[in-house]
């Protein structure tokens, strides 16, 4: 039996389906869902959940799938992975909760002690922690408006940045993030990202720089601007990797104008793309950087972390919330960082893009509308357009998706137009899991061809 690399249950590392997928039980509990749970909440496979670990979600029915999702970048460590469970039990039979504003506790520092140590640049950095990468982002924002005492806010095309009101003002796709939900926050302002697979051939990443510059000099100013805002490898915006050069001309240009350079890897960090964060992938140090998701191995815990002299710039009791660094959160976040370092999970992330990489190559070979792969580390993706131009092709990337669905295997789409296909693989997937997942991803294509 193949086993987990990084504990969690000891369930079997197989794909096993013994019945269509959603199962009897599920469909059961579908009725349920619909009548108690609202239905802007939708689920994209809809079968129940009731164990995890590894590379595996095992479902009600006793159907074992193959999780190439990971709660969408969140259990980087595996599901239920041991460092995690150990210390969250151990936490919650000590305190489950004082409020950090009211009487702190130790989880809360230590966290913010690693996050000063695992972050990009070797300067000073203090931390806040959250509960949301939404309310990460927010906060990241709040931050930069006091330290500059500017209010304008710059976002690129296809950016995602979450769902509360700041943050579907910055993020870029209306349906269904932001349909009927406005009016949005004002001051965000919107600047062309570095897209590679839709830019004329050859244009470089300085150039695509110097096309965002002009747009944020011109329409807004620099002057005006409290802060910049980029996801460094695009998220749900469909895991675009920026040209090199692109995000180093910005970070410059932010800094000879005072505007706080903020990387949003709330997706991206947390050795997800083969190194600690993605701006690594450059040398680029952001002023501040929010992650969440990957940071505690399933628990909800975010924050925002940077320049000692910006992050100080608020006022004492302007940052925080009732729940904000809760203390079984960072226990969790302790347990899946303490994985991180103890078994090199960069190196792990990068060996899962070389099996993925060499599979989706072969595959796209056969399948002229895989149009680009890209992505880093266990961060990788598909583009699918008409062979040889960039129109879109979502309805093939659904018929792919609903394939793998019913073979077995949780796969996410994301992208502007909906048709990119993701892989966010566990870095505690098994390497032959990964390689049957791929299988059924090929088979996806020949069936939907
Ligand atoms: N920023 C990025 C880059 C994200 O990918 C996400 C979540 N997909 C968010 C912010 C929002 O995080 P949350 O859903 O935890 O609010």
């Amino acid at each position: 039996m193949i086993e987990a690399p990084l504990g969690g249950p000891s369930l079997p590392q197989q794909r096993r389906l013994v019945t269509d997928i959603p199962g009897p039980e599920s469909q059961a509990r579908l009725a349920r869902k619909k009548q108690y749970v609202a239905d802007g909440v939708a689920a994209g496979l809809p079968v129940f959940i009731v164990a995890g670990g590894g590379g595996v979600l095992v479902d009600a029915d006793g159907n074992s799938l193959i999780d190439m999702g990971s709660g969408i970048a969140v259990t980087t460590v595996g599901n239920a992975a041991t460092a995690v469970a150990e210390r969250v039990s151990d936490q919650v039979h000590r305190f489950t909760h004082t409020c950090f504003m009211v009487t702190p506790y130790d989880g809360y520092v230590d966290v913010a002690e690693a996050l000063a140590e695992v972050t990009p640049g070797d300067h000073a950095k203090k931390s806040a922690l959250f509960n949301s990468g939404a309310e990460a982002v927010e906060n990241a924002v709040k931050i930069a408006r006091v330290h500059t005492k500017r209010d304008a806010v710059a976002v690129f095309d296809h950016a995602y940045h979450g769902r509360t009101n700041l943050t579907m003002a910055m993020t870029a796709k209306n349906m269904p993030y932001k349909q009927g939900f406005g009016p949005f926050a004002s001051e965000v302002y919107r600047a062309p990202m570095s897209y590679p697979f839709r830019e004329t051939a050859g244009v470089k990443g300085e150039d695509a720089a110097r096309r965002a510059i002009d747009v944020l000099d011109k329409q807004v100013g620099a002057d005006n601007l409290a802060c910049l805002v980029i996801e460094p490898i695009l998220g749900e915006g469909g895991f675009v990797v920026p040209a090199e050069g692109f995000l180093p001309v910005l970070a410059a240009w932010c800094r000879d104008n005072g505007i706080v350079f903020i990387a949003d890897e709330i997706q991206s960090g947390f050795c997800r793309t083969g190194e600690w964060f993605a701006v690594d992938h450059e040398g680029v140090v952001p002023d501040l950087i929010t992650t969440a998701k990957g940071i505690a191995g399933g628990l909800p815990l975010a924050a925002v972390t940077g320049r000692v002299e910006i992050m100080d710039a608020v006022h004492p009791g302007g940052l925080g919330g009732t729940y904000g660094g809760n203390p079984i959160a960072c226990a969790a976040a302790l347990g899946a960082i303490e994985t991180m370092r103890g078994q090199d999970l960069p190196a792990r992330a990068r060996a899962l893009e070389s099996i993925m990489r060499s599979r989706l190559e072969q595959i796209q070979a056969a399948h002229p509308v895989i149009g680009d792969i890209r992505g880093r580390g266990a961060m990788m993706a598909i583009e699918l357009a008409e062979p040889g131009t960039i129109t879109p092709d979502a309805a093939r990337a659904a018929a792919v998706n609903a394939y793998c669905h019913s073979q077995g295997v949780v796969t996410l789409t994301c992208g502007t137009w909906g048709n990119v296909f993701r892989f966010l693989p566990s870095l505690a997937m098994p390497d032959e899991l990964l390689g049957e997942a791929m299988d059924v991803v090929a088979a996806a294509f020949d069936a939907t061809a």
